[in-house]
């Protein structure tokens, strides 16, 4: 027997409710997870239509009470099946409840109070704004420059795009509807970003290299074919302008366009372009966004009103039944990946999507994911390259500064000697520094000041991390030790845990350069709504020499003044506990290598480390993504890391430290007992651990980790279903959360 649980209504207040139903004989073939099914319903047995989301051979009633589906409709595939398909391939492959699933690709439907919508004119002639526009500059009012200069271009925007999109804060536009410079209107419900702007005619030439790869996209997708492409071009080589043309093809054959970015690129600007080139048909989600204005967006795509969604990961779930494309810029980003079950990874589930859609899937990076582009040489996605500059500017020379020869001369300063004197000259010329610390793995790997050695697990090549007992513990096999009072390597005693905080930096810089002016940006000073753009509008308008941050400054902006980057320490992210620690680092140093350099001036950039000869300094010093690539790639296919291995990282959280370290051992008995015959000939399944989690304890909840490590997917899968239905029935499991994260982006 063949049972179905049953979704009645697909809204959200109703996910939970599933209804149990037999499937007959007739009906199997096609009682697929997301296909529509009619039913009988209530005491009536009226007849209702209901998506199934699951499919079991346990009844869960006596099966006498189990009434029988009528049939399953049949005709065209609703965007509502395929997306609860979708839901399925993201439960089953990457561990979590048929319900967090649905809620995860189902756009949220809640009740949406009727908005009145505002919008702000400008009441000034152009000449008489353009005085204001420059006594604000004069000013430095910069949210006011900025909503003037908006306004000066299109006279009319939306309220709502001034608050957050433009970060001008309501105080300002009060004020200046005052002083009589602009006024305020409204309208009821009105639902469209973009309505009121203007569609320019907005165009660039492409340049051969970026022609090339937009024409055999483009013809491929005119002939059917659908593929997945990989865009490896450095940062300002054009990919954004590719992107528009293809998708200016791809929606003049009515077909459909999901565009993500990650949301710390989603700046005004980017928008912006997108807006210009292809006006109303264009829309935008943000995390900064309400419930029900998110809705409204995918209504709207429902409806067919709009052909291209940008946003952040959750865009990739746009309700759209004509998709003919899914694009991902900068795929190597770790916010792709969902840090709450699900935890998928964006790129692997746009694939899927693509797959049930029929759609082509692009992807686009300056730094490739080792993932992707392993992919990419294996044959699986197809590889383009972009090797220049499009625009102005050109890539920048790069110095390498050994810390280790700086504490031999006896510089104890945190800038070395050739950062020191670049900074000095730029000073003096009134161009402009970004200085940038790496903050990630900042959680304690322990190094010796003197020989830059590193306290590393003797089992498995990774750092260990220092805790507050006094002990260095690895994160992937459990071994621990005492830290060590001298340099196991050449016995000095300066050996201690390293970081280097953003604001000793920025104490740092006004000791040696009392009359430069700098900025900071890191999670403090940006906290409140729109720190972060005020920061980098500042930066921009050169109220500051120096802009000191943290990853958050690397990505995407382009400030043409800028003709010096220095990396503090570029040493802090390369021993980070997990295995991606080298990518991130050569990804960190060559996008921060980007920045300079972006206008007419050449930049420079000073990388400064421990370990000038680490294959990811040197690689990322020459921008050299291949020579990175090919050293990391043999690196984790010897110690089968993904993407050579697979990796599931188990979870287990609970208030209770007794119940969570008895649920974990339980837990990891229980797989090694299950797969031991797997096993029998060589170890194909290794299960690591449990050993306390990297942050062993978040609010007062215990967390606990479990690494099984396999080269096979689908039996790393098995594993995690069998675990999900042992944590199900087991009592032990009561106070005790467990969830799931395959091949993990950070360690745990
Ligand atoms: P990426 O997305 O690769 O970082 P962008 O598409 O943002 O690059 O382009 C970087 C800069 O170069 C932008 O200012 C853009 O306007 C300019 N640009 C891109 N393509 C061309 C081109 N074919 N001709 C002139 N300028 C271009
Ligand atoms: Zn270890
Ligand atoms: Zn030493």
């Amino acid at each position: 027997m063949l049972f179905a649980d049953i979704i009645v209504d697909i809204s959200h207040e109703n996910l939970d409710k599933t209804y149990q139903y037999a499937v007959p004989e007739q009906c199997r073939e096609e009682a697929r997870i997301g296909a529509l099914a009619e039913i009988p319903f209530g005491k009536g047995n009226n007849k209702r239509k209901g998506y199934i989301v699951g499919l079991s051979t346990e009844p869960n009633f006596p099966v006498e009470r189990i009434k029988p589906i009528y049939g399953i409709v049949k005709g065209s595939l609703v965007i509502e099946s395929q997306l609860i398909a979708l839901a399925y391939w993201i439960k089953d492959n990457y561990g979590a409840t048929m319900n967090d699933a649905l809620r995860t690709v189902i756009p949220i439907k809640k009740s949406v109070k009727v908005k009145e919508k505002r919008y702000i004119h400008l009441v000034l002639e152009k000449e008489q704004a353009k005085e204001k526009l420059e006594e604000c500059l004069r000013k430095h009012y910069t949210a006011r420059a900025r909503l003037l200069a908006e306004l000066m271009d299109h006279t009319t925007m939306d309220y709502e795009d001034a608050i957050n999109v433009l970060k001008v804060s309501r105080q300002v536009i009060t004020d200046l509807t005052k002083q009589g410079i602009i006024t305020v209107s409204s309208e009821v419900r009105y639902r469209n970003p973009v309505k009121n702007l203007k569609q320019e005619e907005y165009q660039i030439p492409l340049n051969e290299q970026q022609a090339e790869i937009a024409d055999t996209i483009k013809g491929e997708f005119g002939m059917g074919i659908r593929d997945t492409y990989l865009i490896h071009g450095i940062t300002g080589s054009g990919k954004t302008e590719v992107y528009m043309d293809i998708i200016a093809e791809v929606t003049k054959q009515k077909k459909q366009v999901i565009m993500l970015i990650p949301e710390i690129a989603l700046t005004y600007q980017t928008v912006m372009r997108f807006y210009k080139r292809f006006g109303e048909r264009v829309s935008i989600l943000n995390s900064r966004m309400s419930h029900g204005e998110r809705f409204d967006q995918y209504t709207r795509a429902k409806n067919g009103e709009i052909d291209i969604m940008i946003g952040p990961r959750s865009a990739l779930f746009t309700p759209f039944d004509q998709l003919g494309m899914i694009i991902i810029d900068e795929e190597h980003e770790g916010s792709y990946k969902s840090e709450m079950p699900p935890k998928y990874h964006a790129r692997e589930v746009a694939i899927e999507r693509a797959r049930l859609a029929g759609a082509t899937v692009v992807l686009g990076s300056a730094t490739p994911s080792v993932e992707a582009y392993k992919k990419a040489m294996d044959g699986e996605y197809r590889l383009f390259e972009l090797n220049q500059r499009a625009g102005q500017g050109t890539l920048p020379k790069v110095y390498i500064a050994d810390l280790r020869e700086e504490l031999k001369a006896r510089n104890k300063s945190i800038f070395s000697r050739k950062l020191k004197a670049l900074m000095q000259d730029r000073l003096e010329k009134h161009e402009q520094i970004m200085l940038f610390i790496n903050r990630r793995g900042y959680a304690g790997f322990v190094s010796c000041r003197a020989c830059g050695h590193v306290m590393n697990c003797p089992h498995c090549d990774i750092s260990l991390t220092s805790h507050n007992n006094g002990k260095l513990v690895c994160h992937y096999c459990g071994f621990e030790t005492y830290k060590p009072k001298q340099c196991p390597s050449c016995g000095s005693p300066y050996i201690a845990a390293f970081g280097t905080g953003t604001q000793k930096v920025e104490e740092y810089v006004h000791k040696e350069f009392p009359n430069a002016r700098v900025l900071r940006m890191d999670t403090d000073t940006t906290s409140g709504k729109d720190g972060h753009e005020k920061i980098l509008a500042a930066f921009a308008a050169h109220q500051a020499d120096i802009l000191v941050g943290t990853q958050m400054i690397v990505k995407g902006h382009d400030f043409k003044n800028v003709t010096l980057v220095g990396v503090i320490a570029a040493d802090l992210s390369l021993y980070a506990s997990d295995y991606r620690a080298s990518e991130r680092t050569f990804e960190l140093l060559a996008q921060a290598s980007g920045r300079a350099g972006r206008g007419e001036k050449p930049g420079e950039v000073v990388i400064q480390t421990y370990n000038p000869d680490h294959y990811s300094v040197v690689a990322a010093a020459k921008n050299d993504y291949k020579e990175f690539y090919n050293q990391e790639i043999a690196y984790r296919r010897m110690v089968k890391y993904p993407p050579c291995s697979n990796i599931v990282a188990v979870l287990l959280t609970s208030k209770r430290e007794q119940e969570v370290v008895r649920g974990a051992n339980l837990l990891a008995a229980a797989a090694k007992k299950q797969f031991e015959q797997v096993n029998q000939e060589e170890e194909i399944l290794r299960v690591i651990g449990p050993t306390k989690a990297n942050l062993s304890k978040v609010n007062d909840v215990y967390r606990y980790v479990i690494h099984i490590k396999c080269d096979d997917y689908a039996l790393l899968k098995a594993v995690k279903n069998y675990m999900e239905g042992f944590v199900k029935y087991s009592e032990y499991f009561k106070y005790c959360n467990v969830s799931y994260d395959f091949n993990p982006m950070n360690g745990y």
